[in-house]
């Protein structure tokens, strides 16, 4: 270990996976609900369900692994039309933003936390009808010590339990000396419970990574 080991602030820099290393899904919503003429907060409630809790919305359950997505999206649509609002699950994904290629700067940031000997790892809810579409966007192997899914591990953020998983499986880290960045406020409050440094990822990247290259001296 060399002097950066002493200037370091963190041991491990764990990482969300959608709206930190590809365009947020709720900037989607955000475009969806304007396209509709609705609120932002009722397309999201309809959507995505109270995302800052983890509760028995079909998208929850579909996120733990307990439902598959086709069983979601019906659910979700029903929720909609109870309220009114016209609603699929699978608009989100035509609305998301960007060129389908991952944001390089958060990347090299990742390879910058590991040369500095930080471990990493991706925290993500996640559905398990996407799994070979998002992991291959990204190089895991070379970026990550760890992935976790929800969909695999059926627990979702916030519930600390994803974290204190992702914490153990780094090989013990204390919740300090980790920094979590995810591009969901709720997500960021919990890891912060945690004692972690938890950092919000706008759609501007750049003063996210700052921070990070901060803590690593
Ligand atoms: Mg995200």
């Amino acid at each position: 270990m060399g002097s950066g080991a002493t200037l370091r602030a963190v041991d491990a820099v764990l990482y969300d996976f959608g709206g930190v290393f590809m365009p947020s899904p709720f900037a989607a919503i955000r475009t969806l609900s304007e396209e509709q003429g609705i609120e932002y907060d009722d397309a999201l409630e309809v959507l995505f369900g109270s995302y800052h809790e983890d509760t028995d919305h079909p998208w929850h359950r579909c996120e733990r692994g307990e439902i598959p997505i086709t069983v979601a999206r019906q659910e979700i649509r029903e929720l909609g039309r109870r309220r009114g609002l016209d609603l699929d699950l699978f608009q989100i994904l035509k609305h998301l933003g960007g060129n389908g290629q991952p944001i390089e700067p958060m990347i090299d940031c990742v390879r910058r936390a590991r040369a500095a000997g930080c471990r990493t790892a991706i925290v993500t809810n996640n559905v398990a009808e996407a799994k070979d579409l998002w992991r291959p966007l990204i190089p895991l192997d070379e970026l990550f010590d760890a992935v976790i899914d929800s969909s695999e591990v059926g627990i979702r953020k916030p519930d600390p339990r994803i974290y204190e998983l992702t914490l153990d499986v780094l090989g013990g880290i204390e919740p300090t000396r980790a920094a979590f960045l995810d591009d969901f406020p709720g997500n960021v409050v919990a890891a912060r419970k945690l004692g972690m440094i938890g950092i919000l990822v706008e759609a501007d990247p750049t003063p996210a990574i700052r921070q990070i290259d901060e803590l690593l001296g």
